[in-house]
């Protein structure tokens, strides 16, 4: 089983959902760059400071800052024997700096149309505690406001409103989109093509498991 991973995909393509499933069954932590961005802002962290404005503008945080934080990330304990990159590399420099610090076994990239990534962007909610992602139309939670997992409080994420979800669509078609050919060409790439904004995630995870044997 390949267990060092990255996902790769839009906005919305369901990275941090299908990471949060997959990564307990392969016992590997998921490592979430936006994630951490965010922590560290709810935190005001000097790092969480000089991610704000590019968070909330949409906009990707500068290579140097994200490599950084990744690297010292990877060098912790429980990353030894794999991990799940989500939302890192998404830049060529980024990629190429990993390469020097990680041996990537597989990419799995999910495919999905913009039509889609919009509607269930406007509809998602996070937890504030534990970074739990829920849809108010395909994924609700069990009681309104309230993670299903940690009680935690649910909030819309100041970058999911349309002009910013757009800047993000903009900046993943410039800057990430080029890392397709660059891990097709190293032959790690698996597509896992998912065009409905309600397709169930537990057929979607057992696709991702097919794709790492
Ligand atoms: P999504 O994939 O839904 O856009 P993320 O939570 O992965 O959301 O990222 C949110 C924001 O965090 C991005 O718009 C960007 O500002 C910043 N970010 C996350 N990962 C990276 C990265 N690898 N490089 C640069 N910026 C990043
Ligand atoms: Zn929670």
């Amino acid at each position: 089983m390949k267990t060092k991973l990255i996902f790769l995909g839009p906005p919305g393509a369901g990275k941090g959902t299908y990471a949060s499933r997959v990564a307990p069954k392969l016992g590997v932590p998921q490592i979430s760059t936006g994630d951490l961005f965010r922590e560290n802002m709810a935190k005001d962290t000097e790092l969480g400071r000089k991610a704000k404005e590019y968070v909330n503008a949409g906009k990707l945080v500068p290579d140097e800052i994200v490599v950084d934080m990744v690297r010292d990330r990877l060098s912790e304990d429980d990353a030894t024997n794999g991990y799940i990159l989500d939302g890192f590399p998404r830049t060529l420099t980024q990629a190429e700096a990993l390469d020097s610090i990680a041996e990537i076994e597989a990419v799995i990239n999910l495919v999905v149309p913009d039509s889609v990534i919009i509607e269930r962007l406007s509809s998602r909610i996070q937890c504030k505690s534990c970074a739990a992602v829920f849809n108010l139309k395909t994924m609700p939670p069990q009681e309104e406001g309230k993670c299903d997992k940690c009680g935690g409080e649910l909030y819309q994420r100041e970058d999911d409103t349309p002009a910013v979800i757009q800047k993000r669509l903009d900046a993943y078609k410039a800057q990430t989109a080029p890392l397709i050919e660059y891990y097709k060409a190293r032959g790690v790439i698996a597509n896992i093509h998912n065009d409905k904004a309600d397709a169930p995630v537990d057929g979607i995870v057992a696709r991702i498991m097919a794709a790492l044997e």
